[in-house]
């Protein structure tokens, strides 16, 4: 396997520019020559689709919902990222490019995160053209927020809706193109494997999930946007839906899965309540604008609280271990995710839980509106205060929240190259399907920008250079035997599944699954914990194929076979995450290695033998994946060690 980032040579401002130019164009008659299979109608997928069949390409989606516009992108909550320097606080497209690579550790592509910094000032000025109610200041300009790991206000929102409303921006989009007939648009369809026709992707095997019927589909090239694995955890912030399978198939079939083990564990999420917990709510990020973030100071205050001898609001403040603002004093409670993570669980794990019977912090809004006002904000988190009320019974404006990480985005995903392509010729990831510009951790508001970067502004440039190559009267039809071959190889896993007919059900699996991997390559990981798990892995699959009950047929509406296959999935995947954690002797970001770490208890990098990103080869059922290295090059930032103090 060869992994080739095509990053074009030059200086970094001038690459992709120069790169756009250089890439061949499709005539503009010939466009619609051209077929695109879009999977997946998230940000990424939706504005992919409407701007290639705007372009004049013809395009089919697939998603596997009852609409795009019920997409897991509808859940993001804070805020996009653009470096439009609307505050004149100094921001630049240089500033986000640099704010981004220094957040994600260094474990980046330089050129990709260049970027993603500069189309980010595009993608506002197209969802405002669409209509996107951005929040907007009293003289009529877009506001702008402060977010995680950046000393300038950048972030664009509306309200506490900011996926949706750009989400309505780009299904209006796609909406437009499927009326003029240039998209056709598939809802309650799931891919369960790529075509590949001569080692090129050709087409997908759809499941109609309402018929039970499996569909077949051809096309010129295969677009997955089928968004992150966060669901692997079993407990996630991401939609109950969210799954790996569309990446694992097409990583089954020759696509290297890139970093596995970065994965986004949010600081601000509501603390786990129960053992029948099916799914966890994120707080927004934006709410550390305001919130301040503490645990009681001593453990036997702590103790008091848990034991409801004293209540939050009597602990005085000399009392209060405002944990961020005293150990990163020039970021406070703005550090990036992996660090307010990371020290929300060292705080717990050092006896300061405000919670009984589990693990939590609090994010207490009462100087804010001492200082602002309730109405100021109730105006700013409105809806965020009324959501944690339903859930919790508590009042955020009297009382503080609680929080505590949970799993969240993933970083690791699909390898692609510079032009957004995987490692099979013709099939592309967009989104947070790919390995994505992030490295070894995200910064907040920066999904969005990259999904909608992807799709709005990459794959329309980048698509052309294959299809040219490709030309127009290489054609495969559904008739090609390889479909038949893909086709059978789907229902024999089908009857695979549903012939174990054991006795435990899919979700225990999961909630095991989950479980180990939270505990073993969670917020911190170490070599003995990595190689437990691995070996627990190993025998949970083992254990699943012999006794998990899969009840039903094929036929008709079938959740709980759709469960199985996605949890047969996320145990492959659970195992790889766990070689690429043991692989990967540093911390870095996200991935804390317990044996890797400064005296003061932060990452230690070690950019000498780790500055790559790590993509696996599948290499058969049951066999140890294989790791390629593609080498990081830093030509126009020095790496440094990151500080946020
Ligand atoms: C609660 C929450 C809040 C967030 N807030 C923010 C924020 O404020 N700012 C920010 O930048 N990011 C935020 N994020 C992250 C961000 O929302 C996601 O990373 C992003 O929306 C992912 O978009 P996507 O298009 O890549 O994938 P998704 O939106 O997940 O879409 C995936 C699509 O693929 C389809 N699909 C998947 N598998 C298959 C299959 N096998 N067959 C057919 N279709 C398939 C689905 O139907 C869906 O249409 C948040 C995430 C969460 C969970």
């Amino acid at each position: 396997m060869k992994l080739e980032s095509k990053v074009p040579a030059g200086p970094l401002a001038e690459k992709w520019d120069k790169h756009k130019f250089d890439l061949k164009l499709v005539n503009p008659a010939n466009k619609r020559k051209y077929h695109v299979l879009v999977v997946g109608t998230g940000l990424a997928g939706a504005s992919a689709a409407a701007s290639l069949a705007e372009l004049g390409y013809q395009v089919t989606t697939f998603n596997f919902q009852d609409s795009p516009r019920r997409a897991h992108s509808i859940a993001a909550q804070g805020g996009i990222n653009a470096a439009k320097n609307y505050q004149n606080d100094g921001d630049s497209v240089y500033r986000l490019f640099y704010d981004t690579i220094k957040g994600g550790d260094y474990r980046g592509r330089e050129a990709n995160t260049y970027r993603l910094a500069q189309v980010s000032v595009n993608i506002i000025d197209q969802s405002v053209a669409q209509g996107v109610p951005f929040a907007r200041e009293y003289g009529g300009y877009l506001a702008n927020r402060s977010f995680g790991g950046a000393q300038v206000s950048r972030t664009f929102y509306a309200r506490g809706q900011t996926g949706q409303q750009l989400l309505l921006g780009a299904y209006g989009a796609l909406n437009r193109q499927i009326g003029l007939g240039n998209v056709k648009s598939y809802n309650r369809r799931e891919i369960l494997d790529v075509v590949l026709v001569d080692g090129k992707a050709r087409g997908v095997i759809v499941k109609n999930l309402i018929t039970g019927e499996l569909e077949r589909y051809a096309g010129d090239a295969v677009l997955l946007c089928t968004g992150g694995y966060g669901n692997v955890y079993f407990l996630s912030t991401n939609a109950m839906n969210s799954n790996v399978s569309a990446a694992w198939r097409a990583h089954k079939r020759g696509a290297a899965f890139a970093n596995p083990c970065y994965v986004q564990i949010h600081p601000t999420c509501i603390p786990v309540h129960g053992d029948y917990q099916s799914k966890l709510t994120l707080m927004s990020e934006s709410l550390r604008n305001d919130g301040r973030v503490w645990v009681p100071r001593t453990k036997e205050m702590a103790e008091k609280l848990r034991s409801g001898q004293v209540k939050a609001n009597d602990i005085s403040e000399e009392d209060r271990y405002y944990y961020l603002e005293e150990r990163y004093p020039s970021f406070g409670n703005l550090v990036p995710r992996d660090v307010a993570s990371r020290n929300a669980k060292i705080v717990c794990d050092a006896g300061h839980s405000v919670i009984p019977d589990g693990n939590a912090v609090y994010l207490d809004f009462r100087d804010a509106i001492k200082r602002l006002g309730r109405d100021a904000i109730a105006g700013r988190y409105g809806n965020l205060f009324e959501m944690y009320e339903r859930i919790t019974d508590e009042d955020p404006y009297s009382v503080p929240m609680k929080i505590f990480p949970a799993v969240h985005y993933t970083m690791g995903g699909l390898w692609v190259d510079y032009n957004l392509m995987t490692t099979v010729p013709g099939l592309y990831a967009l989104g947070e399907a790919n390995f994505s510009d992030h490295g070894a951790n995200r910064l907040g508001a920066s999904a969005l920008m990259q999904g909608l970067a992807d799709g709005y502004f990459v794959i329309p440039f980048t698509i052309g250079d294959y299809l040219t190559e490709l030309g127009m009267t290489d054609k495969v039809s559904t008739d090609h035997e390889a479909f038949d071959k893909h086709e059978n190889d789907v229902k024999e896993f089908n009857q695979r599944l549903l012939s174990v007919n054991g006795t435990r059900t899919v979700d225990d699996f999961h909630k095991i699954l989950g479980k180990l991997i939270w505990d073993y390559c969670g917020i911190n990981r170490d070599e003995k914990g990595l190689k437990f798990a691995i070996e627990e892995i190993k025998k949970l699959r083992a254990e699943f194929w012999k006794d998990v009950r899969v009840p039903g047929t094929e036929k008709g509406l079938n959740l709980e076979l759709q469960k199985a296959w996605r949890v047969a999935d996320f145990m492959e995947l659970g195992e790889v995450m766990c070689y690429d954690a043991l692989q990967r002797a540093e911390s870095c970001g996200c991935h804390l290695r317990e044996e890797y770490q400064t005296e003061e208890g932060e990452a230690q990098r070690n950019d000498k033998d780790f500055a790559y990103v790590a993509a696996w080869e599948y290499t058969g059922r049951d066999e140890t994946p294989v790791m390629h290295k593609e080498d990081l090059e830093f030509n126009f930032v020095e790496l440094k060690t990151r500080s946020y103090k």
